[in-house]
Parts: structure tokens; sequence; C-alpha cells
């Protein structure tokens, strides 16, 4: 087990076991340089225990990541509470697993993900004040709108790039899944003139997406071969594997899913050899997380926007840097994060504490 931690560098990794309530979680605090650790708690039936550490792991380091290059002064942590989220909630249950939270004293900060909805952060805040994304005044709401707007000033950032025009007037955009953030987005990319052609597993919902925005359907498996500029990934991870990059037919893919790289060096490159430029997944769908960061920094809405707007600087920075070194887009932007998180190590050497002194 140290040998995975070590492996992926993190700091703490805590197992909670409640087994009166059916409490059997894990939260994996990666790396706190830069602030107190956010990242969402998942509910997921892990098939092992060995899943659930490999996920926890994985998915608090890409946290640490997402923060460092939004510029947010957050660490990367993350939680998962091993169960079936359709079965086993109680209110008990996550009142357990939120005083587990509250013992770290706010060393991670937990927020809604996979399988965990605003009623269990809600039971989780009756235990600690650690949980963003709660109902009510004290809530930012639904980050979609957010990670959709991120999406799209980033999806305009890469046309910039590629076309040498951030307009997408006339530009075809093909979207994978109808869910909230693509719906969010598809209304931005047909107000900005694009052309978009969409894909959902449940029929009913892209249809209403195409019926109010114009757009044109095709079934899930013929996203992947449609002729475009632009293919957005919205739905789920592992999209770009060795059975789809070979079929796309677009010059930029630049969505919000999380993961989209089933291999992140393989298929980056295999993306990169296909001459299609890749705007790293954790970049362009910060937008979310700057939204909920809004909760602890306590932004208005105007702050949070113009922060989810510099994702479109961010990225234009990600895309320079990779063609000055000749190196991967997502190599790019894990150094801007590996040298953010190093740099704020040098300033906090300095001491600020502040001693006592009995000498008499
Ligand atoms: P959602 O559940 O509302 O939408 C996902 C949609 O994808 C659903 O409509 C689903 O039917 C569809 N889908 C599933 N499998 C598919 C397939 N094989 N082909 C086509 N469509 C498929 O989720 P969401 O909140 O819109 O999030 C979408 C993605 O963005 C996820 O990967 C999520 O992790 C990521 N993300 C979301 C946010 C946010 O603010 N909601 C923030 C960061 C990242």
């Amino acid at each position: 087990m140290f040998a995975q931690l070590e492996l992926f560098g993190h700091e703490q990794v805590v197992f909670c076991s409640d087994p009166q309530v059916g409490l059997r979680a894990i939260i994996a605090i990666h790396d706190t340089t830069l602030g107190p650790a956010l990242g969402g708690t998942r509910m997921w039936p892990y098939a092992t225990d060995a899943d659930a550490l490999t996920d926890v792991l994985r998915l608090s380091r890409g946290m640490t990541y997402k923060a460092a290059v939004a510029g947010l002064n957050l660490g990367g942590g993350k939680a998962v509470i091993i169960g079936d989220p359709h079965t086993q909630k109680t209110e008990m249950l996550f009142r357990s697993y939120g005083r587990f939270v509250e013992t770290l004293r706010g060393r991670y900060i937990t927020a809604e993900d996979v399988g965990t909805t605003v009623r269990d952060m809600e039971w989780i805040r009756m235990e600690t004040r650690y949980v963003t994304g709660v109902a009510g005044e004290h809530g930012s709401g639904d980050p979609s709108p957010y990670t959709a707007h991120g999406v799209f000033v980033g999806i305009k950032a890469a046309a910039k790039t590629v076309f040498g025009s951030e307009s997408l007037e006339g530009r075809t955009v093909a979207v994978q899944g109808a869910g909230n953030v693509a719906r969010n987005l598809v209304a931005k990319l047909v107000g900005d003139g694009a052309r978009v052609i969409i894909t959902d597993i449940f029929e009913d919902k892209v249809q209403q997406v195409c019926r109010e925005y114009g757009a044109q359907y095709v079934p899930p498996d013929a996203i992947y071969t449609v002729d475009c500029d632009i293919f957005s990934p919205n739905a789920l991870g592992a999209v770009l594997n060795d059975t789809t990059i070979p079929q796309l037919r677009c010059s930029i893919v630049a969505g919000g899913a999380n993961n989209q790289l089933a291999d992140e060096e393989r298929h980056a490159q295999m993306l990169a050899e296909r001459g299609i430029l890749y705007a790293p997944d954790y970049v362009i769908n910060a937008g979310g997380l700057i939204n909920v960061t809004s909760e602890i920094e306590q932004w208005s809405r105007e702050q949070v926007v113009r922060k989810v707007e510099s994702i479109y600087d961010t990225l234009l920075r990600i895309f320079r840097t990779a063609q000055e070194h000749n190196i991967l887009t997502i190599e790019a932007s894990n150094r801007i994060a590996e040298e953010r998180i190093a740099q704020a190590h040098h300033i906090h050497r300095t001491f600020v504490g502040t001693p006592t002194i009995r000498n008499g």
C-alpha cells in the first residue's frame, strides 16, 4: 500500500469504518501545498477494496492538478464510500462519514460526485462544516453552467490556436452526451453560430436538445466518425482510446468529461500524431470546481465568471508551451501544475508562526 502512495505522491489516506451504519469509506489527501484538499465523495459498489483504493488515489491526484492549473489555493483530495448509491444510503451513514471528515479539521473539504447528491451533502453538513455543494444561501448551486462556460471559452481558445480565429461561426461541433454540461454548452455553441451534431444513449434526452437548438442527432457509436471541426466529449471517461482515436475526423478535441484519455500519455500521443489538438480535460472542465471554491473564498458571481473565463488564457498558454517545447498539451499542463506547487513549496519555507517563549 505504501508503495502505491509513494508512486502517486499522496500525503495521507484515511480508512473510515462504522459497521453499525454500514460505512466503509476511504478519504485520500494527495497534496495540500496550495491549500485544503477539496474533492467530491463518490459512492460506488466497488468490486474489491483494492479497486476503491486505486480509484480514490487516482481521482485525488487529479484534483491537485486541476486546482493548481486553475490558479486556486486548494490541494487535491477525494473520497469514496463503498456501497450501492441506489440501495444503501441512509442519513446515519452520511452523518457518520461527516464525523470522519470533521476529524481532519479542514485538511479535506468534500463535495458531490458520482453517486452522491445535495441531500447527502446536507446530511454530512449536520456533522461538519467542511462540505460544499449544499442547497440554500450557503451553497453555490448547480456547477454545470459554469463547467459548460469554461468548456465553451476553452473551445474558442482551441479554435483560435488551430484556425486563427476564436469565432465558431460556421464550425461543426460533435457533442457526446446531452446531460447537464452538454445542454448548457450546446446553447452557447449555437449562440456563437456553430452547427451542432449530438448524441446520447437516452434518445428522448437528445431529441429535446435537437428540437430546442436545431442540433442534429446521430446514434452513440456514430459520434466518433462525424466529419467536424471539434469533437467535444461530455459524457463518460476513457472515450479517447485505441478504437476511437483512429475514427476521429476533427481538428480539436475539447470537452467537459473527466478522464477522457484511456491511457494519459499513449492516447495523448496518438491524438498529436493525428494532428488533433487536445485540450486537457482537467483544465477545460475546471469551471465547476471554480464555482464550488466560491463557497470557501466568498467570491461574487462576477468573480466566479471572470475566473472561469481565465480558462481561455490558460489553455492558450498550454497550447503555446506545448508547441514551443514540442511536448504534448497534457505534459504542458502537468508542468504548469507541478511548477506552481513547487513554487508554493518554496515560499512556504519562510516561518510565519508565533512562537511562545517562556524565559522568565
Ligand atoms: P450528466 O449525467 O448530466 O450527463 C452525462 C450524459 O452522458 C447523460 O445524459 C448520459 O445519458 C450520457 N451518456 C452516458 N454514456 C454515454 C455514451 N456512451 N454515449 C453518449 N452519451 C452517453 O453529467 P454531467 O454533469 O453533464 O457531466 C458530464 C461529464 O462532465 C462527466 O464526465 C462529468 O464527470 C464531467 N464533469 C462535470 C462537471 C459538472 O459541473 N457537472 C464538472 C466537471 C466535469
